[in-house]
Order: structure tokens, then C-alpha cells, then sequence
């Protein structure tokens, strides 16, 4: 078969555009909120083939931001800067750009109405400081914002297009969505795309013995993987001269990882263990109930973290004290006395009283040691029981899980959700 792809660095002797991207707010600075639109920004702009060069963050200081812009319009053909843009003092990024582009701000009468417009069709009046997000650099084009007051523009400095965008990440998303990445489009060269495979239950030398050679540097898709609390996403990133050809090169590569990492593999991209659970049930036409000792909800949490889950979730048992795993699920206190609460006899007890209890077709349960305290040399730290009731019967699963409370908490409940899609997908 021909490939479509180009070996290597698909830019290589392509003219491709590159970007560096500006994060401005002095929370961003200071640590208190996380930058995730630089991140998204550079996922999205190698998509297009525009290849960012760097990140930097800007606190709300308008002579800093316009040196920044400054140099990054001497270094690359995009800028990209987000934030700064609402009404008040410290939305300096209109004036650091106006004067990194050497020209005024101006008042623009049709974005001055769409403001009041809004404010309008909210029964609210607008204050007059509202009034400055209809101020533009002279030049500038402007980026309509369906969402929110503040439109964004775009304004040539020095040889280079610097696009302005809020901060509010919703926000940025849609303007970009509807116009800024087609208009880029045209500056690229090529694509560079990205997809993951999402696999749960396999350690990281199982996967790489089992797809090792795929993993190989240089190989054009580029196979590589992280694994991120109990999560090991296999990314999958192809370069080709057109956005439909990186797609067909990562869906070859695609194939292949699923078929060798078989009932490992539970979804794709943004697919979570709860997501893919709940899609699986739905599906079905399938119900579940959880009772919960050592997660304490967390199960139930992460099914309702899910839109759309009141059609297959029943309801949840917190039976932390082992009274209530006998008055509320039915666990035999001889078991209890017997084999003590963390054990598969209750794991199971606790599953088989909680599916009679809620009538649904499955039932998991969770039991277990979270720490720090609490732990004996028989029943250390970190060991955790859980267990499925169906029509079927019942099956359970030891745990030795490592980590802190946290981490034993939320890989006992990744892998009960587990449990129940390997049963319904078998
Ligand atoms: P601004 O457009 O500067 O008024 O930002 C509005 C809000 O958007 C901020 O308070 C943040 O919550 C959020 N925000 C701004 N910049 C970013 C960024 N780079 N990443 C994530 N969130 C951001
Ligand atoms: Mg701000």
C-alpha cells in the first residue's frame, strides 16, 4: 500500500507557519489557576500544521505584555493571546497589543451595539465601563463572541498575525471552533494529529512488550504512552500533508494497538472507565447499584459524573460501619465476626444485598483498607476486595493496591467499574 503519510517531521520542505502563544493574568502568574488554553491552543494549532514555539504568561501588565508580543511577533507568523480582554482596569491586553501594533485603540459602533444588546436581552443595563470592549486597535478585524461580551480581534504586529481571544475557556473554544482555526488553516502546512487509546488493568511493560515495535522513535505515527492514576493512555500521533491523511495513518495504527492490547483497551480520547460503563449500560438497557465501604461514594460519584446515568443507576449504599453493612445490605454478622469486614466473603455479601436491595440487574461493592492507619501485617494497607452480583452469581476480586488513601480510593473504584465493563463486554 502507498503511504500517505510523509516519513519523519512531515514539515520538513513544507513553508510551515509557527506560533507562540500568550496566557495574560496574574493569576495565571501566581499559580492560582492552572493555564489550560496555551495547552489547548497548541493541540489545536498542530492540528492545522502550525507547530507553537512557545508558551509564555503575562501578568496584567500592559508594557510587559506589549514587549511580549513584540518578540513574539518577531519570532514566529501567529500569536495567539487570551485573557485580558473583559472591562475592567486590569484588562490591559486591547492597549499591550494596540501599542506592541503601533497603532491607537478605536471605538467600533456596531460592537458597541451588539454590547448593548446584550446587556439588553438580559434586562440589565450596561455600565459605562462595558463600553472599552468595544475598543479595537485601529486595523483590527473582529472575532465575534457568541457567548459573552468580550469580542476578540485580530491586528497584524510587525510580520506577524496576532489573534486576541478571552480568557474564559469556553469561550476561547467556541470563537475558535467558529472562525479563528479555519482562518488559520490557510498558513499551515500539513497536519499533526493526536488520538489515544485508553487502556486500565495492564502495567506499563506488559503494553510495552505487547506493542513495543509500534513504539519504535521515528516511525511516523509516533506511538507513545502515559500513565496517569492507573491510566495508561497509548498516544497515537501521525503528521501527513492533509488533516484526512493523519486520520487515516492514526486509524491503521489504531487497529493495531486495540487488536494486541485486547479487553485492556476501554475506550478512546476523552473516554473514561465511567463514561464507557454507563454508555455500555445504557445500551442495554442494564441497571446498577453500588455499596460502598473503603470509596465512600466515589463510586457512585463517578457514575453520576456521567450525563445521562439516572438511566442506568438505581441508587448508592455508604456502609461504612460494619452495623450498617448488616442493617443496610443484609450482611450476615457471623460473616463479618468470621472473616472481618475487609474480606470476600462481605465484598461479595455486600453486592449480593445491595442488588436484592435495589433491584437492579448489577450490583458492586467495595471493601477495603485506604490507610495510612488501620492496616496489620494479614490485612496491610492498600488491600481492597470487590465484587459484582448478577443474574449470573457472583464474581470478586482481591486488590493490593499501592499509594496513599486517595490513590487506593480511586484505583479501588476504577477497578470496580472495571469489573462491571469486562462482564458486560464479554
Ligand atoms: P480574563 O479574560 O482575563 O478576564 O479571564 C477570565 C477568566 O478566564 C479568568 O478568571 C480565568 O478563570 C479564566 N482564564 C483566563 N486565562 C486562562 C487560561 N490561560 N487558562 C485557563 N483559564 C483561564
Ligand atoms: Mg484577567
Amino acid at each position: 500500500m502507498k503511504a500517505v503519510g510523509i516519513s519523519g517531521d512531515a514539515g520538513r520542505g513544507l513553508p510551515r507557519a509557527s506560533a507562540v502563544v500568550i496566557s495574560v493574568g496574574t493569576e495565571l502568574v501566581r499559580g492560582e489557576i492552572l493555564d489550560t488554553n496555551a495547552a489547548y491552543l497548541s493541540r489545536e494549532l498542530a492540528e492545522i500544521g502550525i507547530e507553537t514555539v512557545g508558551h509564555v504568561t503575562v501578568g496584567d501588565d500592559s508594557e510587559a505584555l506589549a514587549e511580549a508580543v513584540l518578540r513574539a511577533a518577531s519570532a514566529c507568523e501567529v500569536v495567539i493571546v487570551t485573557g485580558g480582554i473583559g472591562p475592567t482596569p486590569d484588562d490591559i491586553t486591547r492597549d499591550a497589543v494596540a501599542r506592541a501594533a503601533g497603532v491607537e485603540l478605536q471605538r467600533d459602533g456596531a460592537a458597541l451595539a451588539h454590547i448593548e444588546g446584550m446587556f439588553a436581552s438580559r434586562d440589565r443595563r450596561m455600565s459605562p465601563s462595558n463600553a472599552v470592549q468595544a475598543d479595537f486597535p485601529r486595523g483590527a478585524s473582529i472575532i465575534a463572541n457568541p457567548r459573552g461580551t468580550a469580542a476578540g480581534f485580530r491586528v497584524k504586529v510587525a510580520r506577524a498575525e496576532a489573534i486576541v481571544l478571552p480568557g474564559v475557556p469556553v469561550e476561547m473554544k467556541m470563537m475558535w471552533d467558529a472562525t479563528v482555526r479555519d482562518y488559520l488553516a490557510a498558513m499551515g502546512a500539513g497536519a499533526a494529529i493526536t488520538r489515544t487509546v485508553n487502556c486500565f488493568g495492564s502495567g506499563e511493560s506488559d503494553i510495552s512488550e505487547a506493542i513495543g515495535d509500534l513504539m519504535q522513535p521515528g516511525q511516523n505515527p509516533l506511538v507513545g504512552d502515559t500513565a496517569e492514576e492507573g491510566i495508561i493512555k497509548i498516544r497515537i500521533r501521525a503528521t501527513a500533508r492533509t488533516r484526512t491523511q493523519a486520520l487515516e495513518l492514526i486509524d491503521r495504527t489504531k487497529s493495531q494497538v486495540k487488536a494486541r492490547l485486547g479487553d485492556t483497551v476501554f475506550g478512546e480520547d476523552s473516554q473514561t472507565l465511567e463514561s464507557v460503563v454507563v454508555g455500555a449500560l445504557l445500551e442495554r438497557g442494564l441497571s446498577v447499584t453500588v455499596a460502598e465501604s473503603c470509596t465512600g461514594g466515589l463510586l457512585a460519584k463517578r457514575i453520576t459524573d456521567i450525563s445521562g446515568s439516572s438511566g442506568c443507576f438505581t441508587q448508592g449504599i455508604v456502609a461504612y460501619h460494619n452495623d450498617a453493612k448488616v442493617t443496610l445490605l443484609g450482611v450476615a454478622p457471623e460473616i463479618l465476626a468470621e472473616h472481618g469486614a475487609v474480606s470476600d466473603q462481605v465484598a461479595r455479601a455486600m453486592a449480593e444485598g445491595a442488588r436484592v436491595g435495589a433491584g437492579s440487574d448489577f450490583a458492586l461493592s467495595t471493601t477495603g483498607i485506604a490507610g495510612p492507619t488501620g492496616g496489620t501485617s494479614l490485612k496491610p494497607v492498600g488491600l481492597v476486595y470487590i465484587a459484582l452480583a448478577s443474574a449470573d452469581g457472583t464474581v470478586s476480586k482481591r486488590l493490593q493496591l499501592r499509594g496513599k488513601r486517595a490513590e487506593v480510593r480511586d484505583r479501588a473504584s476504577k477497578h470496580a467499574l472495571n469489573l462491571l465493563r469486562l462482564h458486560i463486554m464479554r
